[in-house]
């Protein structure tokens, strides 16, 4: 018998990956390519989709090649991606008709605030779980169709598809123009555009129309794990493609969230948590999202609440890229080592406003508390300790609207390698932080959900038996100093506020 594996694409906001998976989960081979961060004003982000769908052929045939094998080896495909980004493009030609806008960008809040009118940040939000913001697709796909010399016209003639990169990277795999590539997104990914009502999960035409986004543009919504097609030419050819799910509920998969309660935090550009509610969509009182988790084939959808915070690992980036102060991110853990706390420093990275649970987009950035004292190695601190703080601020949300405090928080991400960033994240929760062996949650709750529905596993237990503990972060500091930092830190954030004119 031919050894079998699930290969699974994370398209991701830095870099595309391609990771194969055996039956136990663990890593086979992978191989990534960075794609360019393009900004063309302040608060814009794009990407080129040409270019990363180019990386993630060339992420596929690198995997493949460095484990030696080939499609015949690959039961499945998986897909998870950077949520949010929006791409349109030309379904004739295959060109997009703009770069992808990505989720941190913020050219839309005039749209946003013109599409509120007097009800605000909460018009949409019975039917979609969604703050009215920037962040979402919805907005994204308006501003493009709005701006874009001809894309208004060739939309309402239903020559444009829209997708979130899931669907660009499908589309393209399974044929793209010349072969009739497959339209289609999850529920997932459907959850944070905006448009899709979050009970019946289908597209809400009413919301699609006040944003001037003609249907005929949306893919198809299908569950999370199913086949929706085959990869046409290209050295996958005849594999099925079969799982989707939106990079952090894959992570959240991945982690083997899998029952009512259950949560996890990752640290990468931004930080994500999602708290599993199950099959039961608790609207939140607090600033949280309520968002879609997943729903394997034709089973019962899984809900979850969500915390989003926009700057995290990127506020680590600008300080290596915008202030040189280290040359490398692992380099900020030996600069905050060199002292023993911030100083008295506190830095609320809100590049691009605030998101959960604060929702202000007319938040900046701010330093403060600087006295003469303060040095390089407390900014450091002050820096890692920006990401602890916004956690508990999201964690606190999550325990009062859920009702049940979490007991233990499962971390994944590119930060948690940095042991001095955990350490503070228990003792500025209260709360044990657990790393599992399998950083890579996010691609393995891709290749999971494909894995799941083409028979490679039997069911969700495989998971839970595959997740193992590497280390945990236990509490050490004194609940009154930890009231204390935390106070200091809320009153950070006020500064920050009302700052946009
Ligand atoms: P994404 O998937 O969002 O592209 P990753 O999970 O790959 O992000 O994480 C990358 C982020 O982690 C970067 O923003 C980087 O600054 C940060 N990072 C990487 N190593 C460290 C470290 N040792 N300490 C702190 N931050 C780090």
């Amino acid at each position: 018998m031919t050894d079998s594996y699930i290969l699974a694409i994370d398209q991701g906001t830095t870099s595309t990956r391609a990771i194969i998976f055996d039956r136990s989960g663990s890593i086979v081979a992978s191989d990534q390519v960075e794609h360019e961060q393009i900004f063309p004003r302040a608060g814009w982000v794009e990407h080129d989709p040409i270019e990363i769908w180019e990386n993630t052929r060339k992420v596929i045939g690198g995997a493949l090649a460095r484990a030696n094998l080939n499609s015949g080896n690959i039961e499945a495909v998986g897909i998870t991606n950077q949520r949010e980004t929006a791409v349109v493009w030309d379904k004739t030609t295959g060109q997009p008709v703009y770069n992808a806008i990505v989720w941190q960008d913020t050219r839309t809040q005039k749209i946003v605030d013109r599409l509120g009118g007097e009800q605000g940040v909460e018009k949409y939000k019975s039917v979609c779980g969604l703050p009215l913001a920037t962040y979402f697709s919805g907005p994204k796909v308006a501003w493009i169709l709005e701006n874009v010399d001809g894309a208004r016209e060739k939309a309402e003639a239903g020559d444009l598809l829209f997708g979130n990169t899931d669907t660009w990277v499908l589309w393209n795999l399974t044929g793209g123009a010349e072969n009739d590539g497959v339209h289609v997104t999850d529920v997932t990914n459907a959850s944070r555009t905006m448009l899709m009502d979050l009970s019946s999960l289908t597209w809400d035409s009413s919301i699609a129309d006040d944003m001037g986004i003609p249907m005929s543009m949306l893919p198809q919504i299908k569950s999370s794990s199913e086949v929706y097609g085959e990869c046409r030419p290209g050295v996958l050819k005849g594999t099925p493609v079969a799982g989707i799910l939106g990079d952090q509920q894959a992570a959240t998969f991945g982690q083997a969230c899998l029952e009512k309660g259950m949560a996890k935090n990752t640290y990468g550009t931004g930080n994500f948590m999602l708290l599993n509610t199950g099959t039961e969509q608790v609207p939140s009182e607090n600033g949280l999202l309520t968002t879609v988790c997943y729903k394997l084939g034709e089973e019962q959808v899984v809900y979850a609440l969500e915390g989003s915070i926009a700057v995290t690992g990127s506020l680590v980036q600008w300080i290596r890229d915008n202030l040189g102060m280290i040359s490398s991110a692992p380099e900020i853990e030996t600069l905050a080592q060199s002292v023993e706390d911030n100083g008295g420093a506190y830095f609320v990275p809100a590049f691009s406003g605030l998101f959960a649970p604060h929702w202000r987009p007319d938040a900046r950035g701010a330093l403060v508390g600087l006295t003469r004292y303060v040095n390089k190695g407390h900014i450091a601190r002050a820096v890692l300790e920006s990401t602890a703080f916004q956690t508990r601020e999201v964690l606190d949300a999550m325990n009062a609207d859920s009702g049940v405090p979490l007991t233990e928080l499962k971390v994944d991400g590119g930060m948690v390698v940095n042991e001095t960033l955990m350490q503070f994240q228990a003792d500025i929760l209260g709360v044990d932080v657990v790393r599992p062996k399998v950083a890579e949650t996010t691609a393995l709750g891709a290749a999971y959900a494909a894995g799941l529905a083409v028979g490679y596993w039997d069911s969700t237990g495989d998971i839970t038996a595959n997740w193992g503990e590497d280390k945990r972060w236990t509490p050490q500091m004194d609940t009154e100093e930890r009231e204390r930092r935390y106070r200091l830190w809320n009153k950070a954030v006020t500064k920050t506020l009302d700052w946009v004119d």
